[in-house]
């Protein structure tokens, strides 16, 4: 029973298109079912497949976003809708499509699936990889993201009782609305890995955002500049966020695996390979078991090097969620070995110092040490 995950497979989650010149392209998601088919990940007897929970209460997603807004989402999606100014609707980035709402509603439903059988212990862990919508705002769709449903899920997790949930948010870009919506809340820890503000959308995730006054050290940001490589990207994940997990002692893991971090990403700066995504992958996973128990629920989120790179990636992801990680075997041969930070950091470094950056806006707050070498 432990050992099972649950991996949502759901092509109408397909409706959520903004049409055929916007970036965010369903058929990413879809391609990644038919790899995941073609390596028989699915078949295993401890793999559970399901499709989006028909059952989701809509009224869910009020507990994330205004009543407002979510009728502005409604009236723009209409047949004959027309968008409302002031909610992030009709932009370049979100364009309004008829059943926007629906489709918007669904995504939130198949990350559900995910997070309740995760959280009534019917899976250890439980995969969307169609979700993963973390731009958007209580008030305000942005950056191809309408409805939270990541926001959702851990919202109805923290009604059910959880009371500490860590969110790893591993895209390029930051994890804005996540951190936006839990900003104040200890329960919640955000952690956010990405592509410098300075040069990417949303602009935001810079270190000394660490969370409201009843919440400080609670959200955690590591911005890296433009260019970073697997084994830079690496060592300044795996130098800040176990020692907070240590620490934190998360009921369940939830994180957002956006790919865009990939050196062949059209719209970001970064300098990953499947190898080293692949590598983080593993790193949470292992965090899971680690730290929480194993409880563990993944989405998916950007990526928009829609055939070389996101349905191969996600691919790795689903083995390493299904204990199957032997079926799997797409790479580009780089090498992702790196040196811990906390065998040692050289302050001349740019990456150290973005590393010692975070640990020195957030560790204090945990009475954590944030130099490694004063430890000794
Ligand atoms: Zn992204
Ligand atoms: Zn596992």
């Amino acid at each position: 029973m432990v050992d099972e995950t649950l991996v949502v497979v759901d092509r109408r989650l397909k409706a959520y298109d903004f049409g055929p010149n916007h970036p965010l392209a369903p058929i990413r998601v879809m391609l990644t079912y038919d790899n995941i088919e073609s390596h028989s990940l699915l078949d295993a007897e401890h793999v559970t497949t399901a499709e989006m929970a028909e059952d989701f209460d809509e009224h869910l997603i009020r507990s994330v976003h205004t009543d407002e807004y979510i009728e502005a989402v409604n009236t723009a999606g209409a047949a004959d809708g027309h968008a409302m100014p002031g909610f992030g609707l009709a932009s370049l980035d979100v364009p309004v499509f008829e059943g926007m709402h629906q489709a918007s509603v669904n995504v939130c439903a198949a990350t559900f699936a995910a997070t309740r059988a995760v959280a009534r212990a019917d899976a250890m862990h439980g995969l969307n990889l169609a979700g993963g919508l973390h731009h958007a705002m209580p008030a305000r769709a942005s950056g191809f993201c309408v409805y939270n449903d990541i926001a959702v899920s851990i919202s109805w997790l923290l009604s059910q009782g959880i009371e500490r949930i860590a969110y790893i948010d591993v895209d390029a870009h930051h994890g804005d609305g996540v951190e936006a919506i839990f900003w104040d809340d200890p329960r919640v820890m955000t952690i956010s890995i990405h592509e410098s503000g300075k040069t990417l959308f949303p602009g935001t995730g810079h270190v000394s955002d660490i969370g409201g006054p009843n919440a400080k050290g609670f959200a955690v940001n590591i911005p890296l500049p433009a260019g970073v490589d697997d084994a830079a990207w690496l060592r300044a994940f795996e130098g800040v966020v176990p020692v907070l997990l240590d620490d934190f002692k998360p009921q369940i893991i939830f994180s957002q695996h956006g790919c865009d971090s990939h050196r062949d990403d059209p719209l970001t700066h970064m300098n990953l390979t499947i190898d080293g995504q692949r590598a983080s992958y593993r790193l949470i996973h292992e965090w899971a078991h680690t730290f929480a128990l194993g409880k563990w629920i993944a989405v998916g989120g950007g990526g928009y090097a829609l055939f070389d790179v996101v349905p191969k990636i996600w691919t790795h992801l689903a083995a390493i969620a299904t204990h199957q990680e032997e079926k799997v075997s797409f790479t580009e041969d780089a090498n992702v070995e790196y040196a811990r930070f906390d065998d040692g950091w050289d302050p001349n470094n740019e990456i150290d110092r973005c590393i010692m950056a975070t640990r020195r806006a957030i560790f204090p707050h945990h009475g954590l040490i944030a130099d490694p070498s004063a430890a000794f």
